[in-house]
């Protein structure tokens, strides 16, 4: 049984262990951290589920109509404590209202991030903002499976892949199941941000106790880092001089599939999707006040009926296609750059610092900004 040739036709998504009847698939990690399945040749019994399963095969679910929003949450507390405009929080609570569950990334110990199921309002806080870094799915699918089977209301958030390896694992429409799909730049390993977590802990000489790559505290950005430290020190940064994102934006540091992404288009596969609006000013500059606004997709009359039953939490406009569709992951994905696996050899043979030290560095941008901000 062979499930990929090249690591660019996996995107990790973790559809074809779940799928498997005898558990002979388990995620392991390469080199530079991200997870592939590997099969166990004595427990596989060869009924080619995995390989039926996988997301990056088949056809992905396409939208029937689509409308465009910007959107902000009402209460700027809720939208602060959010990525982008807090769109995604409300969808989840009216599930939970419902009586239903809701899954989506989470930190857990020591900043690791994976899927979980919240089934009340505080555990829905874990999946507040966005995690930049490859989710871990698990055994989740199967417990959509259990709950959608046992009748609960689900709404099920995560990047396309994501949402496509879960509904190609379900092989079926559930009326009462609501994907949303989280439109995705692309993904770094849980690696590199634990070793970016431990360099800035050398740093600050103290042990990391929040993470937030949406930490809303520098004035006029939309994308800035804020970890705090046990010993009362903080680090909050604009995503232009963070190592971390840098390495995340200028595509070096992303999954191998991501850079042939089959989900980064306008064809979304979600019921729902969600982003940041970016370059929404360009028309509704009274709309953009930099302190977060979602864009909300919705791509067939489920994910807009959800919406409509949710239009007074927030302040809402619909806006043009064109302009809701114009930022690189809805039209393509990001093409590898050639310093890519210059970047990654010189993360393994040398480290985190080595990479910040030679790569991090934007020079005519942050000259740009120094002269004149
Ligand atoms: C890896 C990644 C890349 C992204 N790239 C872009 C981009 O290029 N352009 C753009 O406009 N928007 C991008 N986003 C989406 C954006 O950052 C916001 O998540 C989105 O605008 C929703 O914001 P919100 O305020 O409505 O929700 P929030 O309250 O911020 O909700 C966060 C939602 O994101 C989900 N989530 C968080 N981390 C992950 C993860 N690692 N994997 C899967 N799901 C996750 C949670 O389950 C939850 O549903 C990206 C998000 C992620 C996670």
């Amino acid at each position: 049984m062979e499930l990929f040739v090249r690591q660019s036709e996996c995107c990790g998504c973790e559809a074809c262990k779940n799928i498997c009847p005898v558990n002979a698939i388990q995620m392991k990690n390469d080199a530079k951290g991200f997870a592939y399945p590997e099969i166990d040749e004595d427990k596989c019994i060869s009924c080619g589920a995995c390989q039926r399963v996988c997301p990056l095969k088949g056809e992905a679910q396409k939208p029937s109509a689509q409308k465009t929003y910007a959107v902000k949450h009402k209460n700027s507390g809720e939208r602060k404590s959010c990525s982008s405009g807090g769109a995604f929080i409300e969808m989840a609570r009216h599930i939970i209202k419902k009586g239903g569950v809701v899954y989506g990334a989470a930190y857990g110990e020591n900043f690791q991030v994976s899927h979980i199921r919240a089934a009340d309002k505080a555990e829905l806080e874990r999946l507040k903002t966005s995690k930049y870094l490859q989710s871990r799915i698990g055994d989740v699918y199967s417990q959509v499976k259990a709950d959608l089977n046992s009748g609960l209301p689900v709404l099920f958030s995560g990047t396309g892949c994501q949402v496509q390896g879960l509904r190609s694992f379900l092989g079926k429409d559930y009326p009462q199941l609501y994907c949303v799909d989280i439109v995705c730049h692309g993904v770094p390993s849980q690696k590199l941000f634990d070793d970016y977590i431990k360099y800035l802990e050398e740093k600050y000489k103290s042990k990391a106790v929040s993470v937030n790559f949406r930490g809303k505290q520098v004035k006029n950005v939309v994308q800035d880092m804020l970890v705090t430290f046990e010993n009362g020190k903080s680090y909050s940064c604009a995503a232009t001089f963070d190592s971390y994102y840098m390495f995340f934006i200028k595509n070096f540091s992303l999954r191998e599939s991501c850079y042939e992404c089959h989900f980064s288009n306008s064809e979304r596969c979600g019921d729902i999707s969600l982003a940041d609006f970016w370059k929404l000013e360009k028309q509704f500059p009274e709309f953009q006040d930099f302190k977060g606004v979602s864009l909300v997709i919705t791509n067939n009359d489920k994910g807009e009926k959800l919406f409509g039953e949710l239009k007074d939490k927030y302040e809402i406009i619909e806006t043009p296609k064109e302009l809701a569709f114009a930022q690189h992951p809805l039209r393509k994905p990001f093409a590898k750059p050639q310093k890519s696996d210059l970047f990654w050899n010189t993360y393994l043979t040398q480290g985190y610092k080595a990479c910040v030290k030679k790569y991090n560095s934007f020079p005519k941008l942050k000259n740009f900004i120094r002269k004149h901000f």
